[in-house]
C-alpha cells in the first residue's frame, strides 16, 4: 500500500494544514475539502480553481484512492441497490443504496465500519466470517460517494439525506474513524447531512455508547437488542457476556436523558426463539419510561444458520403486543432481501465476483 495521505479523510482544519504546510494560503485547504465532499472530485487534477504547481505539489504528497465498483445489484424494487467495493490492499466492502419515495424523499445509504466483524452475532452473516480490519475515514466516504453516484444515476440532481451504519462491522470498534467521518458528512460545506440523520448502530458497546453520549451534537443512537434475557442474548449475541443488560440497558437510558434523542433498539424476530407474548412483556419492563423505539423486522435468512423469520402476521402481532404495554413501536420495512443487502445479509465477500 501507498504511504500517501488520503486527503478523502481530512477534515476542514487539516487540509489547511496541508495547504500551509505546502507554502500556500490555509484557505486552499477549504477548497479542496469542497471539491472533495461538495463537487465529490475523483481526482487532484480536476480541482481546476487550483493553481497547477500546488495540485502536483499535492499529488506528491496525498491521493484519492479510486472507487472501484466489483459487482452491483439492483432489487426488483429498482430502489434498493448494493455495490461491492473494492479496496486499495485488495480487501471489499458491501454498501447500500434505498431509495424512498414518499413526501419526505429519503435517500438512505447504509455504510460498513468495518471488513467483517468481531462480535460473531449467530444470526448475521457478515458475523460469520470474522473481523479482516477496521475501515479508515477516507473508505467510509468512499462507499458514500461510490452511492452518491448510483443515486446520481438514478434521479439527476439526487442528495443523500440519510447515513445508517448499519452495513458490515461494529462502529463503536472502529470509533475515532467513523466518529471523523460522521464530522465530514455533518460539515455544511461538504455533505451537509444532519446530525439527527446519522445513525450508529451498536451490538451494545457499553464503553462506547457512554464516550457516544458526549458528542456534540449528538447522533441518532440504534441498539441491536434481540432478546430480554441474559441467557438467550448472550446465546444470540456473545458480546452479551461482556455487556449484559444490566449494564447495557441503564447506558442506553443515559444516552436518551443525556442528549434528549430517542434511543431505537433493533429486534429481529425469530421464530419461536423471542416471539413470544413473555418476549414483549419484557421489552416494556426493560425500556418502560425511556424514550424509546421498537424498530421490529422478521428475521432475514442467512445461509449457514438455522435461525428463521416470522410471518408478517406474526410481525404485526408482535407490534401490537408492544404497543398495548405502551411501548413505541413499528416494522421495519427490509428492503433489498433479493439481493442480499437486508439486514444482516452483508458479507465479506467470498462470493466470485467479476
Ligand atoms: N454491528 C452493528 C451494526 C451493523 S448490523 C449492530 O449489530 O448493530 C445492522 C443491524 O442488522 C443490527 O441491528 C443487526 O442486529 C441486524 N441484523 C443482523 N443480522 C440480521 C438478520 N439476519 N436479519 C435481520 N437483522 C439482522
Ligand atoms: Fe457484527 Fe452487528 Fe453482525 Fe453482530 S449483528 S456480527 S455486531 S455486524
Amino acid at each position: 500500500m501507498t504511504t500517501r495521505i488520503d486527503l478523502r479523510g481530512m477534515l476542514p482544519a487539516e487540509l489547511e494544514e496541508l495547504a500551509a504546510g505546502l507554502g500556500e494560503k490555509p484557505y486552499r485547504g477549504r477548497q479542496i475539502f469542497h471539491w472533495l465532499h461538495a463537487r465529490r472530485a475523483r481526482e487532484i487534477e480536476a480541482m481546476s480553481d487550483l493553481p497547477r504547481a500546488f495540485r502536483a505539489r499535492l499529488a506528491a504528497r496525498a491521493e484519492l484512492p479510486a472507487v472501484q465498483v466489483l459487482d452491483r445489484q439492483v432489487a426488483a424494487d429498482g430502489q434498493t441497490r448494493k455495490l461491492l467495493l473494492a479496496l486499495a490492499d485488495g480487501q471489499s466492502i458491501e454498501c447500500v443504496l434505498m431509495i424512498y419515495a414518499g413526501e419526505r424523499r429519503r435517500r438512505t445509504v447504509c455504510l460498513s465500519s468495518q471488513v467483517g466483524c468481531a462480535m460473531g452475532c449467530s444470526f448475521c452473516a457478515t458475523g460469520q466470517g470474522g473481523l479482516q480490519r477496521n475501515l479508515t475515514t477516507g473508505e467510509i466516504i468512499l462507499q458514500a460517494l461510490a452511492l452518491a453516484t448510483e443515486l446520481e444515476e438514478q434521479e439527476s440532481g439526487g442528495c443523500i439525506t440519510n447515513i445508517v451504519f448499519m452495513g458490515m462491522g461494529e462502529p463503536l470498534h472502529n470509533y475515532a474513524a467513523v466518529l471523523k467521518a460522521v464530522r465530514i458528512f455533518e460539515d455544511p460545506t461538504g455533505w451537509g447531512v444532519s446530525h439527527r440523520r446519522i445513525t450508529i448502530s451498536t451490538c451494545g458497546i457499553v464503553p462506547g455508547i457512554e464516550r457516544l453520549a458526549g458528542e456534540k451534537p449528538p447522533l441518532e443512537l440504534a441498539v441491536s437488542l434481540h432478546a430480554v434475557t441474559n441467557e438467550l442474548r448472550t446465546r444470540l449475541m456473545p458480546v452479551n457476556r461482556r455487556y449484559p443488560l444490566e449494564r447495557l440497558i441503564p447506558a442506553c437510558r443515559r444516552y436518551a436523558e443525556g442528549t434528549g434523542r430517542r434511543v431505537t433498539f433493533e429486534y429481529a424476530l425469530m421464530a419461536g426463539i423471542n416471539d413470544r407474548r413473555e418476549d414483549a412483556r419484557g421489552l416494556a419492563g426493560l425500556l418502560g419510561g425511556m424514550l424509546a423505539f421498537v424498530n421490529v423486522i422478521p428475521l432475514n435468512p442467512v445461509a449457514g444458520s438455522r435461525l428463521r423469520g416470522v410471518t408478517p402476521p406474526a410481525a404485526r402481532r408482535f407490534v401490537a403486543w408492544l404497543q398495548e404495554a405502551g411501548l413505541e413501536a413499528a416494522i421495519r420495512e427490509s428492503r433489498g432481501a433479493d439481493i442480499a443487502a437486508a439486514c444482516g445479509q452483508l458479507r465479506y465477500a467470498p462470493r466470485e465476483v467479476l
